[in-house]
């Protein structure tokens, strides 16, 4: 359908009164998605309705971004108030959101200073581009100290850096030629990343729960381990907490869970609560090789942004929000538990707080897309982390009844499919 061919088009060429649907996707968007055969209209909390007016329970989140639903009034309040004041400056001006989020970032984590971009991704390209110029600035270029070590199974994003990090071959390889120097280890397998890890290792990269790969929790003991052989080697240790962080894994962000504090901390997904943000934290020592020129983005800081960022994190940050996780976490392990006593699809359920995947089993294996294509139908948005895993990653405020509504139409739809 072309744009002459739209009837519905207004005479003054007004586009947002254009009509549109799904097949639009197909014949004007670079098919580099291949989205659910409905367009969602109207999102209020956990819950969505689409073009035709059919409702559905929210337990994909926009992929663990959704942190507070859709539409909180909060978020709409601050958003609203700061585009009446001021939308963006560039990084030729500081403004007051960005100064208040970075200290409320830094008065709630390890960090001593943050950078501000605009994606998960983008936060990952700057740990991996910082620990590089941290590393010459410390030990020169006759060191040589520029290897990365990183994960098989892991997702760092997709810069073409940060996609090789990633440990999917199958995202990187067809981009070639990649750069160089980035080492991939078996995750959670401690004595081969010890194997990678030696004085020309600059960084080592790590998700604390593997999302894309599987919802894999990172094993007891593998980080720590990391941990000493990055201080053994003079080595940053990255942690990615782009999915992780934000509360959704019950703490503000998952290394709170345990000992080991990471140099550079990735976060974005949650951070904006669905207004695009991303942010990496640092230290004072590490951030000092940043130089006036070394990096930068021009929307890093947008006011619009880092004012919502600011409210995300005051409203997440709450012992009750975070309890909440935890006990939200024990109703959706309970309710896939008992669909699995019902139909033995999943091998294992796992996750922490409201990261949780379900691996297929049986019939099921590798058909996580088909179930959750029928689940649509059904009325409930899930995900899938890998072609092997059902992933939940709903708003950590989703009210516990829309829990158990939304898992019994993924149990109607298990139904339907065994
Ligand atoms: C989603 C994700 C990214 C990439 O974030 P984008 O905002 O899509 O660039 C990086 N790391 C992890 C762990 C993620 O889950």
């Amino acid at each position: 359908m072309t744009i002459q061919q739209n009837n519905q088009l207004t005479e003054n060429h007004d586009y947002s009164k254009l009509s549109v649907n799904r097949s639009c996707f197909d014949e004007w968007i670079v098919p580099t998605y291949a989205p659910a055969d409905f367009v969602l209209v109207k999102g209020q909390g956990s819950e969505l309705f689409d073009q035709e007016g059919k409702h559905y329970i929210d337990f994909a989140g926009g992929i663990a971004v959704n942190a507070l639903g859709h539409a909180h009034p909060e978020l709409v309040k601050t958003l609203t108030e700061q585009a009446q004041n001021v939308w963006h400056l560039a990084n030729g001006y500081t403004n007051e959101p960005v100064l208040r989020l970075a200290k409320q970032l830094i008065d709630n984590t390890f960090a001593e200073k943050v950078f501000f971009c605009n994606s998960g991704a983008e936060a990952n390209e700057a740990a991996l581009k910082l620990a590089r110029k941290y590393a010459l600035d410390k030990f020169g270029e006759s060191a040589n100290k520029s290897e990365i070590v990183a994960f098989k199974n892991a997702f760092h994003g997709r810069t073409l850096f940060t996609v090789t990090a990633g440990g999917q071959p199958k995202y990187s390889h067809d981009f070639a030629p990649l750069p160089t120097g980035i080492h991939h280890s078996p995750y959670n397998d401690l004595a081969s990343a010890e194997a990678l890890i030696g004085e020309k290792t600059c960084a080592v990269i790590v998700e604390p729960i593997q999302g894309e790969g599987g919802v894999i929790p990172a094993d007891p003991g593998f980080l720590a381990g990391l941990r000493q052989l990055c201080d053994k080697y003079d080595a940053i240790l990255i942690y990615d907490e782009v999915q992780t962080g934000v509360g959704r894994a019950g703490k503000l962000y998952a290394y709170m869970h345990g000992d080991v504090i990471p140099d550079i901390l990735t976060t974005a997904k949650g951070l904006g609560g669905g207004f695009p943000i991303g942010a990496m934290l640092t230290t004072d020592k590490i951030g000092k090789s940043f130089g006036v020129g070394s990096h930068g983005t021009t929307y890093g800081g947008n006011p619009l942004a880092t004012a919502v960022a600011g409210k995300v994190i005051s409203l997440i940050n709450q012992p009750e929000l975070l309890q909440g996780v935890i006990a939200k976490h024990e109703l959706f392990r309970k309710g896939l538990e008992s669909i699995n006593q019902k139909y033995n699809i999943f091998n294992a359920i796992r996750g922490q707080g409201l990261l949780i995947g379900a691996e297929l089993k049986g019939k099921f294996t590798d058909n996580a897309k088909d179930i959750i294509t029928h689940a649509n139908r059904e009325g409930v948005l899930v995900l899938m982390a890998g072609p092997n895993v059902l992933r939940f990653a709903p708003s950590l405020i989703i009210p516990d009844e829309l829990i158990i509504e939304g898992l019994k139409r993924l149990e109607k739809t298990i139904g339907i499919l065994v």
